[in-house]
């Protein structure tokens, strides 16, 4: 078999949201580079995760707010159109067909080459198309492992003989199961209870720990597991699934706590890297491990290797793997022009948001929006802190927003410095506040100074004031 020869400055393994961001930065700084994909140009996000999850959630959301509104609420005499939603959420992803994305991959002056990359040796990638033919690629200045991550898969007797969903299944799905088993419950799991009980399905959510999204502040947890309880979600805490067997088509797992039945299981516990068929023992690295990286993505004691978004573990969300791609590319490129970028905290070459300032939503319902620490993790680092609680619906724009409007917000203040190190909302339409908490998380802002950041009235935002007012106490 022939084996091409090509060389680039940057080679980029993984065409997920990622790598699509390291490749374009790397070329912006006048670099060339080449994307190695051997499934879908997107990745994972676009075709099975963030874009499909939240297109399946949505109606939900919709109908649930016009409910909350009286006068809005009598003009919703239906139910939700499951062919209709599921039809949205395939507008969605493009029908699983990345033409969109490769045309716009070509239009960046990014090489894109089909199939499967794995190192061999420095700076070099081996590359098994998918046509079958073999490329060997040579990174003048830059590998960037952009592998992302799969469902890690638990070891539990039987589980994979009985064909369990993966998330993948679960935001892909074409019908809508009778009685869906979900096992997990963190935001993967609680997210896809909430969709696919609102379609119709019967759903159990089982959760080994003692509350369902365990990262979360404990209000959090107890307001998403409240809300799928009322809303007809059998939630079983502190349950250890031990054994799953087929019977005909029912799906029978044993438990802690008795036996559950369903036609299908989702096994939603996390997620592994996806760095175990790539090469990684050609440099002296572990394989199936996440890269450990320093402040730059740039892989500890590989001066030419770097490990980008869910590959690194660090902090496994699109819209962080794309941060640290500019981060990384920024750092990369000026590598390539022999300048040593500045490694400070937050400089344009590092990636501090993700020890400091992550933010992420739940679209459960309640939505979850949190940045920063939780007081669990101020505690954790010895930080002098203060939590701060307010309810949301005493706030003139939440009643506004929905009659009978529940939620909490949540302030951890650094009581030494006093700025803040984390805020969580609780509530419906959470979501859409989370950027001005974030931006006082990472500017850093001083409380003082927060007063001067008057909130519109009436609007949810007026949150603010009242998380200001109860810090002064
Ligand atoms: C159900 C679900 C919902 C989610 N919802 C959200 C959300 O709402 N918001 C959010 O921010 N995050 C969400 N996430 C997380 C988000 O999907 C990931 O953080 C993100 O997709 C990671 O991007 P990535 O580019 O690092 O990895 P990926 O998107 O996984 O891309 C990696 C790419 O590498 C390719 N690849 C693998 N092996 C090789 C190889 N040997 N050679 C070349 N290429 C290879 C893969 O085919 C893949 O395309 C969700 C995750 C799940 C599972």
């Amino acid at each position: 078999m022939s084996v091409t020869e090509q060389t680039y400055d940057v080679v980029v393994l993984g065409a997920g949201s990622t790598g699509e961001n390291v490749a374009d930065i790397v070329v912006r700084g006048g670099l060339t580079a080449v994307l190695v994909e051997p499934e879908l140009v997107g990745g994972e996000c676009s075709y099975w995760a963030c874009m499909p999850s939240k297109a399946l959630l949505r109606g939900t959301e919709v109908l649930l707010e016009a409910r909350a509104v009286d006068g809005a609420a009598q003009a919703v005499t239906g139910e939700q159109d499951v062919d209709a939603t599921l039809a949205r959420r395939d507008t969605f992803t493009s029908h699983w067909d990345d033409s969109g994305q490769v045309s716009w991959v070509e239009g960046a002056g990014i090489d894109l080459i089909r199939g499967s990359g794995r190192l061999d040796g420095e700076r070099t990638v081996v590359v098994t198309g998918t046509d079958g033919g073999e490329t060997r690629l040579t990174a003048r200045h830059a590998v960037a492992v952009c592998t992302g991550s799969v469902a890690a898969t638990p070891p539990i007797d039987g589980l994979a003989d009985v064909g369990p969903w993966s998330p993948r299944d679960a935001t892909s799905a074409k019908e809508v199961p009778g009685r869906l088993l979900v096992l997990g419950g963190g935001y993967v799991g609680c997210e896809m209870a909430t969709a696919w009980h609102a379609l119709g399905a019967e759903v159990t959510l089982l959760q080994r720990g003692d509350r369902l999204l365990p990262a979360a502040e404990p209000q959090a947890s107890e307001a998403v597991a409240r809300s799928l309880r009322e809303s007809g979600v059998d939630v079983r805490l502190g349950t250890d699934v031990t054994g799953a067997r087929r019977e005909g088509d029912t799906v029978v797992l044993t438990t802690s706590d008795g036996e559950f039945r369903g036609d299908e299981v989702l096994v939603a516990v996390g997620r592994a890297a996806r760095t175990r068929d790539i090469g990684l023992e050609t440099v002296g690295l572990e394989p199936g491990t996440y890269l450990p990286v320093e402040e730059t993505l740039r892989v500890t004691g590989h001066p030419w290797l770097y490990g980008v978004g869910d590959a690194n573990g660090r902090s496994l969300l699109t819209h962080m793997g794309k941060y640290q791609a500019r981060q990384a590319g920024a750092a990369i490129v000026a590598r390539a022009r022999g300048q040593e970028p500045d490694t400070s905290d937050w400089s344009p070459f590092v990636a501090t948001a993700d020890a400091a300032a992550v933010p992420s939503v739940v679209f459960t319902t309640p939505q979850i929006a949190s940045v920063g620490r939780t007081a669990a993790r101020a505690e954790k680092g010895g930080l002098p802190h203060r939590v701060v609680e307010y309810p949301i619906g005493n706030v003139s724009g939440a009643a506004l927003f929905a009659d009978g409007y529940e939620g909490t917000a949540i302030a951890v203040v650094d009581t030494e410095r006093e700025v803040l190190l984390g805020v969580t909302f609780v509530g419906p339409g959470v979501a859409e506040l989370l950027q001005a908490a974030t931006i006082a998380v990472v500017g850093e802002v001083p409380i003082a100074r927060l007063w001067h950041a008057v909130p519109a009235y009436p609007t949810v935002n007026e949150i603010w004031l009242r998380l200001l007012e109860t810090y002064r106490g």
